[in-house]
């Protein structure tokens, strides 16, 4: 059994989803990482025990925070990244 925070699986499918909407956003790696990291702070985590690849059934079936919550959240993210990517500090 794994113990993993199921809000992690919803952001990171629903940031893929809305990549499309963002063309201008930097993909790398440490963007996508802070963009959900950020997401996820204002998101309630919510933890579930399972079975490797069990996952994937629940995270259809259980609705753990509303939808718009979790774009709202995301599109805030994007929008610190954006501004200040770390990418580029580590580079100067
Ligand atoms: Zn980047």
């Amino acid at each position: 059994m794994e113990v993993t925070n199921f809000m992690e699986r919803v952001v990171e499918r629903k940031l893929i989803e809305m990549l499309d909407q963002f063309p201008e956003l930097c993909r790398c790696e440490e963007c996508m990482a802070d963009i959900k990291a950020l997401a996820l702070n204002h998101l309630t985590p919510h933890y579930v025990a399972t079975e490797k690849g069990e996952l994937y059934t629940k995270l259809d079936s259980v609705k753990v925070q509303s939808e718009v919550d979790v774009t709202r959240a995301i599109i805030e993210a994007i929008k610190i990244v954006e501004q200040k990517p770390h990418h580029h500090a580590e580079k100067k």
